[in-house]
């Protein structure tokens, strides 16, 4: 038999580096045009530096809103973020640290406050995925640092974010279609996406009085870092959905402008689902 590899069974350390990608991913579309909807806005973004995270927090911008980002390390992409904050004429601040650690969260919490005076976004999109075609080679420690990372700072975060919240702030969270139909080769990762949905809707409904709205999105495949870090073959990637090809991340951010301004008032406990035509509500 063969000898299980060590941990993690994976293409290279995570997280990848979106600097690195060819072809770049769209960020935001030439042609989006703002329309003041997060105004005077602050928004919270884990995972911010890149992929996903960091097209919502460009689409916030543009939208009006403040940003702070919290990334593990990887300093290139933020600061690029960073800039692209700034051409919308909103400022960003970067919080480089290990999630997984629940003082650094309550440290991020507190250090947007402290230099935005407030905060009424809250977006948990930091995650880890690590492949394995075989459910033996999934060891203790990689289904450990994949449900530390992936859905305890989702309490951290949202612990240390509530008592600043306030009636029409919102919190938006990002499971993905694995939560919903399973992945074989991911089954530790769409266990804590899977996680988040429930989180959410229970989340919802403890909130609803306050009213602070908890809604999230759940992404097909997406073209980012995270994508060329864990998988080996890419080339197919994105190809089995009806609309055979994977999303750029241009592509999901506009859901969470939605969910966390007003246009989405009456909306919370749901999920979007951005995957490219898969049903699986
Ligand atoms: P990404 O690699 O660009 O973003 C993930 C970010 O998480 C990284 O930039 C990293 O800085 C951060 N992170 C990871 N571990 C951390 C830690 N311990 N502390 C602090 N930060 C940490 O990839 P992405 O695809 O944009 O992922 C964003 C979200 O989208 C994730 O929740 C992912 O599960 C979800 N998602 C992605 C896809 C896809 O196909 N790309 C599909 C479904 C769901
Ligand atoms: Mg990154």
């Amino acid at each position: 038999m063969e000898k299980p590899k060590k941990f993690p069974e994976q293409k290279q350390d995570l997280p990848g580096n979106e600097f690195q990608m060819k072809p770049q991913p769209e960020i935001i579309r030439e042609n989006y045009v703002g329309s003041g909807k997060l105004l005077g806005k602050v928004a919270f973004i884990t995972g911010g530096d890149s992929g996903i995270g960091r097209s919502v927090a460009v689409h916030f911008a543009r939208e009006g809103a403040n940003i702070a980002i919290v990334y593990l390390k990887e300093d290139k992409d933020a600061i690029e973020t960073r800039e692209l904050i700034k051409k919308e004429g909103r400022e960003c601040l970067l919080l480089s640290g290990d999630l997984k650690d629940e003082k650094f969260c309550k440290a991020a919490i507190k250090k947007c406050h402290t230099s935005f005076g407030k905060i009424n976004i809250v977006v948990n999109n930091a995650a880890v995925q690590f492949s394995t075609t075989d459910f033996e080679k999934v060891t203790t420690a990689q289904l450990q640092k994949t449900f530390e990372t992936n859905i305890y700072p989702y309490f951290y975060i949202t612990k240390a974010a509530l008592p600043l919240l306030k009636e029409g702030d919102t919190i938006i969270n990002t499971s993905s279609v694995t939560a919903y139909r399973g992945s074989e080769h991911l089954i530790d990762y769409a266990s804590t996406k899977g996680a988040i949905v429930s989180f959410t809707r229970s989340l919802s409904t403890m909130l609803a009085e306050k009213k602070i709205r908890v809604n999230g999105v759940a992404p097909g495949p997406i073209w980012t870092p995270l994508i060329v870090a864990s998988f080996d073959k890419i080339a197919d990637f994105g190809k089995d959905n009806p609309m055979k090809r994977a999303g750029q991340p241009s592509e999901v951010a506009p859901a969470y402008v939605f969910l966390a301004c007003e246009d989405s008032s009456y909306i919370t406990g749901q999920f979007i689902h951005i995957n490219g035509g898969e049903i699986v509500a």
